[in-house]
C-alpha cells in the first residue's frame, strides 16, 4: 500500500478493496514501526485519523467520495489545525492547540482527506537540515546518519519511507524542493499567492508559500488541485480561477526550451551532482527539448538579499511571541519586560534568535536603508534576471541542491555554509516564480533533486515536464531500504 501513488490509492479505495479505516490503520502503524528511527513526527493523531477515515468511508457508501476522499497525508506542524497541538517545531509552542485550522488544511480535510498527524520541521521553518526542531534533528530514511533537509524535512522523510503517502509543506527559500531532493522525492513551491497563508504560520511573509511533498509528480499535482484557491482571509491570495494541475501531464515535451543557467553549474556545485544533472538534461533532449545556455547575473545577491529580507520580516512576525496571549510564558515574571524578555530568551532557540537579532538590526532607523530597502531594490533585478530568461526560453533547469544530503551535525555549527545550501532556491522565492525538485539519480546512495523553474502560473507546465521525465526515467520508484 505505501508504494502506491495516491490514483492507485483512489482506485482501491473506490474498489473497496480496503476502507479508509483499514488504510489509515496501515499507515498509522508504520509510523508506530518505523517512525522511532526518523522521528519524523511531532504529533500523531491516530483518534482523529480514524474519525475522518470513518467519515471517507461513508462517503464512498453514499457514492460522494472525491478523488482524494479517504487518502492519509500528514500536514507539516507549521499549518493550525482546530484542537491539535502546532508547534512550529519550537518550544514557544509546544503548549499551543491551534483554536482554528488553516486553509489548506480545510481544503484538505473537506477533500475528505485522513490527516495522520504533523510532521516535525525546523524551528519556525528557520533551516536547511531539519537540526533546529526543538523536537530533535530528523533523519534521512536514504541514511539514518544523513539530514533529510528541511524545513520541511519531517514532511519529506515521512513520506520518502512511506510512513505518509503525502505530505504539505512551506518554502520560504528552498524548504519543500530541498528536502523533496535530499529524500528523493517530488516537492513543487507554487507561485507566490496561489496557496493560502491563512493560519500558515508565518516566517517571512512575502516568500512563504506553502505546497505538496509527494512520491510523483502526478501526485504532486493532485494535491496541488486540492491547497490552492483563493482565500479572502489571506490578502495575498489570488483571485483566479482554478486550475487541474494534472490538465497537461500526458503532454510531450517537443519543442520545450529548456534554459541552462551558467550561473547554476559553476563553481560551488558538486562534481557528482553535476554528472547526474547532465544525464538527465539528456534525457530531455531526447524527449524533444531543447537546450540554451542562458544568464541570471545576479544570482550571486540572492543569498545576501535573502538573509536581509526574510530575517527583517521574522523579526516583525515572531515579536507576536511575547509570553502575553499565547504560547511559552517563564515562571514567575517579576514584571513586564522580565516576562517578554525570559518568555522569548527562554523559548526560542539559538537560529530564530539569530534572525531576530539581524532583522531587527536591519530594519532599525538609520540602517533600514542602507540594509532593507537596498535588499528590496536587489529583488527587483532578482526578478527581472527571470523574466528576461523567459523571453528566451520556456523553463530554466537547474540543481535543487549543490550537494547530496549532508551528515548530521556537519554543518550546524557553521551558519554560513548552511545559508550557502539554498543558493539554487532563494531566488524564486525572491522573485515569487513556482518551482519543482524531482529526483533524478543518486550520489553515494544518496538522492539527487533537479531543480525546474518556471514563470508566473506555470506549475501546470513544469509538473507535465516532470511527469514526462517520470515516464522515462524510475528515479522516483527508488526505494529506500528498511522501510519495507
Ligand atoms: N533554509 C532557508 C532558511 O533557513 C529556507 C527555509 C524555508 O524555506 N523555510 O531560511
Amino acid at each position: 500500500m505505501h508504494k502506491k501513488t495516491l490514483l492507485e490509492l483512489s482506485q482501491t479505495l473506490r474498489k473497496r478493496e480496503i476502507s479508509s479505516v483499514e488504510l489509515t490503520r496501515y499507515f498509522l502503524s508504520r509510523i508506530e514501526r518505523y517512525d522511532s528511527q526518523l522521528n519524523s513526527f511531532i504529533t500523531i493523531t491516530p483518534e482523529l485519523a480514524l474519525q475522518q477515515a470513518q467519515l471517507a468511508d461513508d462517503s464512498y457508501k453514499a457514492g460522494t467520495a472525491d478523488l482524494l476522499t479517504g487518502i492519509p497525508l500528514a500536514h507539516k506542524d507549521i499549518f493550525c489545525t482546530l484542537g491539535v497541538k502546532t508547534s512550529c517545531g519550537s518550544k514557544m509552542l509546544d503548549n499551543f492547540i491551534a483554536p482554528y485550522n488553516a486553509t489548506v488544511v480545510e481544503k484538505c480535510q473537506a477533500a475528505g482527506m485522513v490527516m495522520l498527524g504533523k510532521t516535525n520541521m525546523d524551528e519556525f521553518a528557520m533551516g536547511s537540515s531539519n537540526e533546529t526542531s526543538y523536537y530533535g534533528a530528523v533523519k534521512n530514511p536514504w541514511d539514518t546518519a544523513a539530514v533529510p533537509g528541511g524545513s520541511s524535512g519531517g514532511s519529506a522523510a515521512a513520506v520518502a519511507a512511506g510512513i505518509a503517502p503525502i505530505a504539505t509543506g512551506t518554502d520560504t527559500g528552498g524548504s519543500i524542493r530541498q528536502p523533496a531532493a535530499l529524500c528523493g522525492l517530488t516537492g513543487l513551491k507554487p507561485t507566490y499567492g496561489t496557496v493560502s497563508r491563512y493560519g500558515m504560520i508565518a516566517f517571512a511573509s512575502s516568500l512563504d508559500q506553502g505546497g505538496p511533498i509527494a512520491k510523483t509528480a502526478e501526485d504532486a499535482a493532485l494535491l496541488l488541485n486540492v491547497m490552492t484557491g483563493f482565500d479572502q482571509r489571506d490578502s495575498t491570495s489570488l483571485d483566479r480561477p482554478t486550475e487541474d494541475y494534472t490538465a497537461h501531464l500526458q503532454r510531450d515535451i517537443k519543442g520545450l526550451k529548456i534554459g541552462l543557467p551558467k550561473e547554476y553549474f559553476g563553481e560551488g556545485l558538486d562534481h557528482e551532482v553535476a554528472k547526474v544533472l547532465e544525464a538527465a538534461i539528456k534525457e530531455l533532449e531526447q524527449a524533444g527539448a531543447s537546450l540554451h545556455e542562458i544568464h541570471l547575473p545576479n544570482t550571486h545577491l540572492a543569498v545576501p538579499v535573502y538573509y536581509i529580507i526574510a530575517p527583517a520580516e521574522c523579526s516583525s512576525n515572531l515579536s507576536r511571541y511575547d509570553g502575553v496571549r499565547f504560547g511559552y510564558r517563564c515562571e514567575n515574571p517579576k514584571d513586564l519586560i522580565d516576562m517578554y524578555k525570559r518568555s522569548r530568551g527562554e523559548a526560542f532557540g539559538a537560529e530564530v534568535k539569530r534572525r531576530i537579532m539581524i532583522g531587527t538590526y536591519a530594519l532599525s532607523a538609520g540602517y533600514y536603508d542602507a540594509y532593507y530597502l537596498k535588499a528590496q531594490q536587489l529583488r527587483r533585478l532578482i526578478s527581472n534576471d527571470f523574466q528576461q530568461a523567459f523571453q528566451q526560453v520556456d523553463v530554466i533547469l537547474g540543481p535543487t541542491s549543490p550537494s547530496v544530503a549532508f551528515n548530521l551535525g556537519e554543518k550546524a555549527n557553521d551558519p554560513v555554509t548552511m545559508y550557502l545550501s539554498d543558493i539554487y532556491t532563494i531566488a524564486t522565492n525572491l522573485a515569487g516564480i513556482p518551482a519543482l525538485s524531482i529526483p533524478a539519480g543518486f550520489v553515494n546512495q544518496r538522492p539527487v533533486g533537479l531543480q525546474l523553474l518556471g514563470n508566473y502560473f506555470s506549475e501546470a507546465r513544469l509538473l507535465n515536464i516532470a511527469h514526462q521525465y517520470q515516464q522515462r526515467t524510475d528515479w522516483h520508484q527508488q526505494k529506500p531500504q528498511g522501510f519495507a
